[in-house]
Order: structure tokens, then C-alpha cells, then sequence
């Protein structure tokens, strides 16, 4: 963070701690050694393959992937995914189950609708998720696709689904490294960067060898995954210094004790707001306290004009971007893996000293 102390809750792109700015600084300035800086870097060269393979590692390490699924890195953002996916997974005759649980999943559901037809699973009331128990899959599904993390709607799954024999695809970009994960239940994950994994650019794809085998032909070179395992995410260029910055983030995670210790930090993040909302007669959440996110924590004032007031006067103190989604309105705190304890605690105070002077 540069200048004076402001922190920043925004859900579209994540904060960074110092010290991987300062290690992409250095990545940039080419302080390490001679040659070229990470911007200069052409994709085929020794060092861009190494940056490849270290970022690969990181998330295989972290995450636990089996040696049954694969790891991508492509472009075009989880947004393009939702049409992408459907792309290599649909065809002539082919059912794709949707489960509709907010802003998220309703986007992926009607993107998928031009490359498969589109079954919905369950649909949520916006205020809770449903388990999977409650998920109607017809016979036969090419595979079936939820939301981990409704950013907007400040929805999280917090129990895997378990489902026995159907291909499960999840957007996870909201909480994707946040907590431990046995990825060998998962047929597809996908993720953009901007969030939990450094900047924007960069769409990781964990998926299952047996799933790519079942990709359609016709799809484009640089989103057919099939082709994308063969050549190693270099069917064209690949995004090479949010790859590098999502490197960063991997040891840095690693370093501070894995995903176990992800998953205790944003416990604690949470509650620190989940604890003001609990309090009640101020702050206040329509959530089910089940389906609360623990990264996207979404919290309402007694009427509008007080949450007018509450943003200005956070912005003054320099706490950032906490106006909610325009589909719910309201107030968000995105609390993603690089956001400090330090920083939600500084919220924290000033929600309590707002409450205490309008209250
Ligand atoms: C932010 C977000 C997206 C959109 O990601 P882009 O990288 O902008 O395409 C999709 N799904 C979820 C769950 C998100 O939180």
C-alpha cells in the first residue's frame, strides 16, 4: 500500500500485503539477477517456463491436486468461463444442472444457455443456500455447476456438496484458497486472480483428467481445454506477470501455514463483523446465519440515508469500497485471503464508534 494508511474492502480486486508487492517490485526491477525484467519476458524463454511451473506447484502444494486433475491458466476472467465451460462440456443432447443461488450463478446458468441445455437444480431465495440434498439432478448431466461464494449476494456454501456420480463444476473465484479443499470431489474448479490470487488477467482451471478427455472439438484453440493440457496453457500467450503475482501469493500463503491457517484467519476476519451484526439493533444481515459468507460479509444500517452517511464518513477514515452490490444494495466488506486482520479491525472500531454517535 502506497501513501497514507487506507484499506481496502473492494470485491473486485483484492488488496495486497507489502510484502508481495515489494517481491514483484523486485521482479520488475530485476533486482535478482541479470537479463530481463518480468515485464520483458517472452513466454517461451527458460524463466517464463519456470514462473509457470513455480505458480503451478504453489497452487497443486496448497490445494492438494491430485494427480488426476490438471492445472490451466487461461484469460477472460470467471465470466468468460461461464460460457467457456459450457463450450467444452455441452453439445447436441447435452444437460447441464444449474444451482441458482444469486448474482453469480444466475450469470453462469444463462451464459451456458447458447453451448447446453440448462436444467435448474435448486434456486435459492437469496437469503439461504440450499445443501445439495435439496439439488433435483435428472438422470443424466453433463455435470452440475454452483456458486462456492455469492460475492454480491454475500451467500458461502460452507459444507462441500455431495454428490455421487455427477461431474461437479464450482465457480469458486470469491473463495477459491481460503480453506482446505479435497479437490478429488471436484470435476472443474475455476478461479480468477483478481481476488483470492494477486490481479486480474489470470483464470486458474483445476480439472479432472477424465472430464478433459470428454471436451467437445469445436471451441476455440486458446479455450479448448483439451488442447490447453497438450501444450501447457501455451496454446498462445500466456498471461505471464499475473502468473508470476499469483506465484507471490502461493508462498506467501504456504508461508504463513497453508490453507488450514487461511481458513482460521478468515474465521476470525468474519466474526469480528458477524459479532456487530449479532449484536443487533444497528448493524443487521437478512442472512440466514448459515449461508453468511465469511469473505463477502454483507450488512445493512436502519435506513438508507444512514448508510449514505456510514460510506462517506468510512472514506474519510480511509476505509474503502464498502458500498454493497447495485442488486442488493446495502454495505460490503469483501474480506478475501490478502485482506490483513489488522484492517477489519480498524473497520470494527469504526462500525462501533459509528454506532455509538447514531445509534
Ligand atoms: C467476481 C466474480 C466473478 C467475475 O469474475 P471476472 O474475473 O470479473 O470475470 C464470477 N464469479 C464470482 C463468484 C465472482 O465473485
Amino acid at each position: 500500500m502506497a501513501g497514507e494508511t487506507v484499506y481496502s474492502f473492494a470485491s473486485g480486486q483484492t488488496p495486497l500485503p507489502t510484502e508481495i508487492i515489494e517481491a514483484v517490485e523486485a521482479d520488475i526491477l530485476n533486482r535478482h539477477r541479470g537479463g530481463l525484467s518480468l515485464l520483458e519476458l517472452p513466454f517461451t524463454c527458460d524463466e517464463a517456463r519456470e514462473i509457470l511451473r513455480d505458480t503451478e506447484l504453489g497452487i497443486r502444494e496448497l490445494l492438494g491436486v491430485p494427480d488426476t486433475h490438471e492445472v490451466l491458466f487461461l484469460q477472460g476472467g470467471a465470466y468468460a468461463q461461464f460460457g467457456i465451460l459450457a463450450m467444452n462440456l455441452g453439445g447436441p443432447g447435452r444437460l447441464g444442472a444449474y444451482v441458482e443461488t444469486g448474482h453469480w450463478s444466475r450469470r453462469a446458468a444463462h451464459e451456458a444457455k447458447s453451448w447446453i441445455e440448462v436444467h435448474r437444480a435448486a434456486q435459492g431465495d437469496g437469503t439461504r443456500l440450499p445443501p445439495s440434498n435439496e439439488w433435483h439432478l435428472p438422470a443424466s448431466v453433463a455435470y452440475c455447476h454452483f456458486t462456492s461464494n455469492e460475492s454480491a449476494d454475500g451467500l458461502q456454501y460452507h459444507a462441500q456438496p455431495e454428490l455421487a456420480g455427477v461431474p461437479l463444476v464450482v465457480d469458486m473465484t470469491a473463495d477459491f484458497l481460503t480453506r482446505p479443499l479435497d479437490v478429488g470431489r471436484f470435476a472443474l474448479i475455476y478461479a480468477s486472480s483478481q481476488k483470492n490470487l494477486g490481479i486480474a488477467g489470470l483464470t486458474v482451471i483445476v480439472i479432472a483428467k477424465s472430464l478433459v478427455e470428454r471436451c467437445a472439438e469445436r471451441v476455440p484453440a486458446p479455450f479448448h481445454y483439451g488442447l490447453q493440457v497438450r501444450e501447457r496453457s501455451k496454446v498462445n500467450t500466456p498471461p505471464l506477470f499475473a502468473i508470476a503475482v499469483a506465484g507471490h501469493v502461493c508462498k506467501w500463503l504456504a508461508a504463513r501455514g497453508g490453507l488450514g491457517a487461511a481458513a482460521e484467519r478468515s474465521t476470525m476476519k468474519a466474526q469480528q463483523l458477524y459479532g456487530l451484526i449479532e449484536e443487533g439493533g444497528f448493524y443487521n444481515s437478512p442472512i440466514d446465519p448459515a449461508s453468511r459468507s465469511q469473505i463477502s460479509v454483507r450488512f445493512h444500517l436502519p435506513t438508507q440515508a444512514l448508510e449514505a452517511e456510514f460510506l462517506a464518513q468510512a472514506q474519510a477514515n480511509g476505509l474503502l469500497h464498502l458500498k454493497g452490490h447495485p442488486d442488493v444494495g446495502g454495505l460490503r466488506a469483501s474480506l478475501y485471503n490478502l485482506v490483513a486482520l489488522k484492517a477489519v479491525e480498524v473497520l470494527a472500531d469504526f462500525m462501533r464508534e459509528f454506532r455509538r454517535l447514531k445509534g
